[in-house]
């Protein structure tokens, strides 16, 4: 899969590229990101990408040409499934929504500065918006780091144990077990004994039961919650 990150801050989202699972996901081919300055895209001589909004107002706004210059740019060199633009009024993401931009081969993801973009990127060349929340954070690198790790973690052989991935929250509308280590006591604060059985079958029942139980106290809206049946 390839992901293009289009922002006015590249230096921003450095660390989230060179560490942890993102990392390695790149460095055994599996993912390519690609980071690109909006700035490299202006139309003047002092890389401005920004303007005053029609109207009046505080707060500037990202202009037009630069940021369709860099979509083009990209899309004349492959087919991208979705452009992406990440906005706090969009849809709001959750996992569904991951896995199917993980079955893509090519994704933009587009980030916003001040007030926004001008409405006509939206409304002309993004195919989806995606919100991480109703709260305005100052720029969309950290939504689309978001985003983009979310969907990096479910492609194939990233994580070292395929089922790790399918046995977190909402995969199947379920909240995850609590998970234990070592020490079995702390501070007279046992881990439970099911988990230290070894009897596969009663720690998988107990487990989903747990799933149940927390669903239903913490998502109680969720499609598996079984009060809503
Ligand atoms: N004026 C906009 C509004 O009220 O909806 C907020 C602009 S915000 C300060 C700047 C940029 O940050 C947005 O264009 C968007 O790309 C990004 N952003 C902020 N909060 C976000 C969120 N919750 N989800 C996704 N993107 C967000």
């Amino acid at each position: 899969m390839r992901i293009d990150i289009v922002t006015l801050l590249p230096e921003l989202l450095q660390s989230f590229l060179h560490h942890s699972i993102v990392q390695r996901a790149q460095d055994k081919g599996l993912v390519s990101l690609h980071i690109h300055d909006l700035r490299d895209f202006s139309t003047n001589k002092h890389r401005t990408v920004d303007d005053y909004a029609y109207g009046g107002g505080a707060g500037m706004v990202l202009m037009i040409e630069p940021i369709v210059e860099c979509l083009e740019n990209l899309k004349s060199q492959r087919e991208y499934q979705e452009v992406i633009y990440l906005s706090p009024d969009g849809p709001q993401f959750h996992q569904g929504v991951a896995n199917e931009l993980s079955l893509m081969e090519n994704i933009i993801l587009l980030c916003g500065h001040y007030k926004g973009v001008d409405e006509r990127v939206r409304q002309h060349f993004i195919t989806r918006e995606i919100s991480i929340g109703d709260y305005v954070l100052s720029g969309g690198e950290l939504p689309a780091a978001v985003v983009a790790d979310t969907v990096i973690r479910l492609l194939p052989g990233v994580l070292s144990d395929e089922s790790s991935a399918l046995t977190d929250s909402f995969q199947d509308d379920l909240v995850a077990p609590p998970v234990y280590t070592r020490p079995a006591e702390f501070r007279g604060h046992k881990v439970p004994e099911v988990l230290l059985s070894g009897h596969q079958k009663n720690i998988e029942e107990w487990r989903f039961e747990q799933s149940i139980k927390r669903t239903r106290e913490r998502r109680p809206e969720s499609g598996q919650n079984p009060d809503k049946n």
